[in-house]
């Protein structure tokens, strides 16, 4: 009898290879133990098997063709074993019985979440003061005019408030309140705005509230929103974070301020040299801007300082007269600073960010980069 031609059989395999394809297609991951069996039986198994039989015919080629054959029908046995043993694994993966736990299993990973950088300078600012008596203060976000400009020595006309772009509402709203947070003396718990006409500039609003409301001595901070007409760009926001600090009492002076500062910046930044440069606010007299020795260059000059070794963290001075008298405040028995720095601003130095707009983004790939609390 003469041989079978090779060409013959290896179209045989073809066939069977394609059907083998179209086979698992038609299942579309069928890991019953139904499927899984046939499968086996109808491909492998040893009596009608499509391997088998074609195994079976090896014995009708010319010695010179088997070799060839033989690899073909192998790899052909090969791609169906690889699909059982995948159709086998996906089987034990979703075929526990109800309640069972794989106890071989690692553990997931629970997803915690961080603290936004901006929350973390917060409480660090909160810590620093509460650790030295002051209370803590929330305060409205709209407000009037009154509190906002007037009381602070900026009447109507004053040239300063061209300073500030102020957002104003369209019609006059009653009802937000204010009131001590923490370290709460019950004096008063709250407080309603009334005609309220603007988003407020500043946090130093408070500072009135809270001295119409209470008699010297005073030590408070206010966290909260402020709101400008600025638009968005990398370091700038319509709206942003700030600390206002207040303190009122007899003999109150610079070097108290310094003193204070001092020990906010060091506890913010570490090992930093303060410096107070004379600057002007309607508020204050006299009125420094409060500078940092950059942590970069460590004071020898560097881009992110503009060469001049010194970076500009916040605003103070000693509580202008006028204030005081708005407020009721003998302006010869009590002394008093204040200053106001943006919470944005320290964490942008403090963690090397260059562009304001990511702490709105909630892009947690750049949020996941903070300490977790
Ligand atoms: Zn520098």
């Amino acid at each position: 009898m003469n041989p079978t031609p090779l060409a013959d059989l290896l179209a045989l395999v073809r066939q069977h290879e394609e059907a083998l394809a179209a086979a698992l297609d038609a299942a579309a991951g069928d890991n019953t133990a139904d499927a899984v069996t046939s499968l086996r039986n109808g491909w492998l198994g040893r009596k009608g098997g499509v391997v088998t039989e074609l195994m079976a015919k090896m014995p009708q080629l010319a010695a010179a063709d088997r070799r060839e054959f033989g690899q073909r029908v192998n790899a052909l046995k090969t791609r169906v074993e690889a699909a059982i043993a995948d159709l086998e694994a996906a089987r034990r993966a979703t075929a526990r019985p109800a309640g069972a736990v794989d106890v071989s299993l690692p553990a997931r990973a629970i997803p915690l979440g961080h603290t936004h950088p901006l929350m973390h300078v917060r409480r660090q600012i909160e810590d620093v003061f509460t650790r030295m008596g002051y209370e803590i203060l929330e305060g409205p976000e709209v407000e009037d005019d009154y509190h906002n400009f007037e009381a602070l020595n900026m009447p109507p006309d004053h040239p300063a408030r061209d300073m500030q772009d102020t957002l104003y509402l369209a019609a006059p709203i009653d009802g937000s309140t204010w009131g001590v947070r923490r370290g709460d003396t019950g004096a008063v718990p709250d407080a309603q705005v009334r005609g309220a006409t603007l988003l407020r500039t500043h946090t130093s609003a408070m500072q009135i509230r809270y001295m119409q409301t209470y008699p010297p001595p005073v030590r408070v901070i206010v966290p909260g929103r402020v709101y400008r007409r600025d638009n968005l760009d990398l370091t700038h926001t319509p709206m942003f974070h700030q600390f206002e600090g207040l303190v009122v009492g007899e003999g109150i002076t610079l070097a108290d301020l310094k003193g204070t500062l001092d020990a906010m910046l060091t506890a913010l930044f570490g090992n930093v040299r303060v410096r107070l440069r004379p600057s002007f606010f309607p508020y204050t007299e006299p009125s420094a801007e409060v500078d940092i020795s950059c942590q970069r260059c460590d004071g020898r000059g560097c881009a992110i300082c503009k060469q001049t070794g010194w970076l500009e963290i916040l605003g103070s001075g000693l509580v202008h007269p006028a204030v005081f008298e708005a407020v009721g405040y003998d302006p010869e028995r009590v002394s008093g600073f204040a200053f106001g720095i943006g919470v944005e601003r320290v964490a942008m130095l403090k963690y090397g960010v260059d562009d304001i707009r990511l702490f709105y983004e909630n892009d947690l790939r750049f949020l996941e980069q903070f300490p977790a609390s």
